[in-house]
């Protein structure tokens, strides 16, 4: 069959689901939420919300007021957290959006989370908003949940505290009418909410009302270890073809820099696939599988093209799985020194660059 694009994303909306249903169970009785901001993580925001509520999530969480926008038009019911700041409140209050409060000024006419900072201890609950302002979570946000269980069980500890008397009902400000309100579960009235993936996964004593869980609902690990591990599913296949194959005399190279130069006769197949299609300029070295192995990518990866040193000579229009088939987001985090978040939100499968395709595995 002929490849229509370059490359073709495939993202399996039944391992979003089932990776919810995961993390549901791992957050005990606290609610999850799903954070979908950079569109779902790489995967596509509107997608990957649809399978996490369908896996069991409760609200979906975004980072701009413009993701927030996108998933209103597709989601008319469900409860849309703003996680980073808001300019546009008119916009918000029309769209029904909770938004959160990490300074002293808590705005009107829309739900708002207070964020503490308990990573510094910056402000509390010691500072109250006006009444009549409608708080309906108090949050934080930890900073290395996936390496320093230290720091972290100082975050849990510092936010049980700073949250500990608002579990009574007579803190002005912090109204108890929203006990009633079917949006707040909480026990206490407010929704605590602390847990990313990491935390979810390992701090049982950080899941509080809800947790806010992102990289793992893709099934890529906080930890950067492999996902199963942690019962968890990749959801993201990328796979092309070999473009070109050609066989590279001695002291032959390939790529920019001529920083792989052959030793011997060896067979190298072109992927028209680049840094502009996400697949990083720090990716050389690491796998893809060409033709059921795993192969290594050489030379300097382009803008639009990477090279890959074959076992032999193989056909024109071999398949290469660039993430899949046991090749992983983390494998290609680790060559390139970062972590698995950069590389799928850095992956590009708008249509002009790629094709992609939706399927409910
Ligand atoms: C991105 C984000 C999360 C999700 O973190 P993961 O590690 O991807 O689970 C949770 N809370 C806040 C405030 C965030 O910005």
């Amino acid at each position: 069959m002929r490849r229509v694009a370059r490359s073709t994303f495939t993202i399996d909306l039944g391992a979003i689901r089932r990776n919810a249903e995961t993390l549901a169970r791992a957050a005990g009785g606290a609610e999850l939420w799903a954070v979908v901001k950079a569109d779902g993580y790489g995967h596509g925001a509107v997608d990957a919300a649809w399978a996490a509520l369908a896996g069991g999530a409760s609200a979906l969480c975004v980072a701009t007021l413009a993701e927030a926008l996108e998933l209103r038009e597709a989601f008319r019911e469900e409860r849309i957290l703003v996680l980073g700041p808001v300019e546009d409140l008119a916009a918000a209050r029309e769209a029904g959006l909770e938004l959160v409060a990490a300074d002293g000024c808590v705005p009107e006419g829309v739900r708002v989370h207070l964020k503490l900072d308990t990573g510094m201890g910056r402000w509390g609950l010691s500072e109250l908003p006006a009444p009549g302002r409608e708080v309906v979570g108090v949050m934080s946000h930890l900073a290395s949940a996936e390496a320093d269980e230290a720091f972290t069980r100082s975050q849990i500890e510092r936010f049980r505290v700073a949250t500990r008397h608002v579990s009574g009902r007579h803190v002005q400000g912090l109204t108890p009418r929203h006990v009633a309100d079917r949006h707040s579960r909480g026990s206490r009235g407010l929704t605590l909410h602390l847990a990313n993936s990491a935390a979810t996964l390992r701090y049982e004593d950080a899941r509080f009302d809800a947790v806010r869980c992102g990289i793992a609902l893709y099934g890529i690990s906080p930890f950067g270890t492999d996902p199963a591990d942690d019962g968890l599913e990749p959801a993201l296949r990328w796979e092309s073809e070999l473009a070109h194959v050609k066989l590279l005399q001695p002291g032959e190279s390939t790529g920019y820099g001529r920083r792989f130069v052959a030793e011997e006769p060896t067979w190298i197949g072109i992927v028209p696939v680049g840094y502009a299609d996400g697949f990083r300029r720090d990716l050389t070295g690491t796998d893809v599988v060409v033709d059921g192995e795993r192969r290594p990518v050489v030379g300097t990866v382009s803008m639009d093209a990477l090279a890959v040193a074959l076992p032999r000579e193989l056909p024109r229009g071999t398949a290469v799985t660039l993430v899949g088939d046991g090749v992983l987001i983390e494998d290609h985090a680790r060559v390139a020194g970062t972590i698995g978040y950069e590389i799928a939100t850095g992956l590009l499968t708008r249509p002009a660059r790629a094709q992609r395709v939706v399927r409910d595995g």
